[in-house]
């Protein structure tokens, strides 16, 4: 009898605790590695005692399950970089939009969701680099005017198959409408000194050898390879400064449609806004904070200041598909 009671209370003690567990943990789906996002849940989890357990892929199949999980959902949140990715999954309709006013504070609007599916956590610039041998930084002005013929086998590009590159191209579209923006790029691949690489390293590496002299990147890619190499003669150049100003795309979160766990979701999120995690979370990848009270990282501040371009990175979404569609038609493979 005395045996009974005890694995009933055992039990009844099992039950409790999964329940509190349960309730006390978020789950994330992150295309970012483990070593960028790991920093900034820990530090929740010691401060809050809420365990973030979280599982890394590449965006598309994290969102297919996200998808295929439907309502059995075990993702509160995926997190993905550039609002291309964000957009695209919105149209899945795998989020479902929450309101913050902590994080409406802390994000500027033109970094979220206009129907508050996600938030930008992180920025990065997709910007300019050039070669400190060959290029001085007075003859660069626009990534229009990489379009000119002074530049005509001198620019490295990265594959149109990446986002970055789609989301660059849609903003363009966006302030220069089609005809203009299939000119320009049609101006860039002409230039082009060799074929389209892979990724944006590769392109920063290429500058640094000398098979060419201007490239466009993400800021990160060349914090990275600044710090392994301090001799890099690359530098990064912020164009349209007298015009719309620098392309900024992001790393952000959204709410997934059936969250198992959506407040403990969204007060995690909140949180992730904010200066503490704003400064590990853009610190780890050399990015900068999303929240402009937050400072960045004194590397990423030795780049510079520069002007922004105001626009509201969902654009990047909305207009992808003609993105790809122009970038196919001139020949940006
Ligand atoms: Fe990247």
């Amino acid at each position: 009898m005395l045996a009974r009671k005890r694995i009933l209370a055992a039990l009844a003690l099992a039950v409790l605790g999964s329940t509190a567990q349960a309730a006390d943990e978020v789950v994330v789906y992150s295309s970012r590695i483990d070593e960028l996002i790991k920093p900034v849940f820990d530090a929740y989890t010691a401060k809050t005692g809420v365990k973030v357990k979280f599982i890394t892929d590449k965006e598309a199949p994290l969102m297919q399950r996200i998808k295929a999980e439907g309502e059995n959902a075990t993702a509160d949140l995926l997190l993905t970089v550039d609002a291309g990715n964000l957009w695209q999954a919105e149209q899945m309709g795998i989020l479902q939009p929450f309101t913050s006013a902590v994080i409406d504070a802390n994000i500027p609007a033109q970094y979220r969701s206009s129907t508050h599916s996600w938030t930008g956590l992180s920025l990065r610039a997709r910007t300019i680099a050039y070669s400190t041998d060959r290029v001085k930084p007075e003859e660069l002005t626009t990534y229009e005017a990489l379009a000119d013929k002074q530049w005509e086998g001198r620019l490295c590009l990265r594959t149109a198959k990446k986002v970055y590159n789609q989301s660059l191209t849609a903003t363009l579209i966006e302030t220069h409408g089609a005809q203009a923006s299939e000119k320009i790029l049609k101006g860039w691949v002409n230039n082009l000194s060799t074929d389209v690489f892979s990724d944006d390293i590769a392109v920063l590496e290429a500058i640094n050898a000398g098979q060419c002299d201007v490239g466009i990147v993400n800021t990160y890619y060349y914090g990275r390879l600044h710090k392994q190499n301090p001799d890099l003669a690359v530098r990064l150049f912020w164009p349209n400064q007298s015009d719309r100003g620098v392309h900024v795309n992001l790393s952000g979160i959204g709410l997934t449609k059936y969250a198992p766990h959506p407040d403990a979701a969204k007060a995690l999120v909140e949180w992730m806004t904010g200066p503490e995690a704003q400064t590990i979370f853009s610190g780890t990848n050399q990015e900068f904070p999303a929240n402009p009270k937050v400072p960045p990282s004194e590397e990423v501040a030795s780049w510079g200041e520069f002007k922004a371009d105001t626009i509201a990175v969902e654009i990047a979404g909305r207009r992808q598909a003609e993105a790809i569609r122009m970038m196919d038609r001139v020949g940006w493979n």
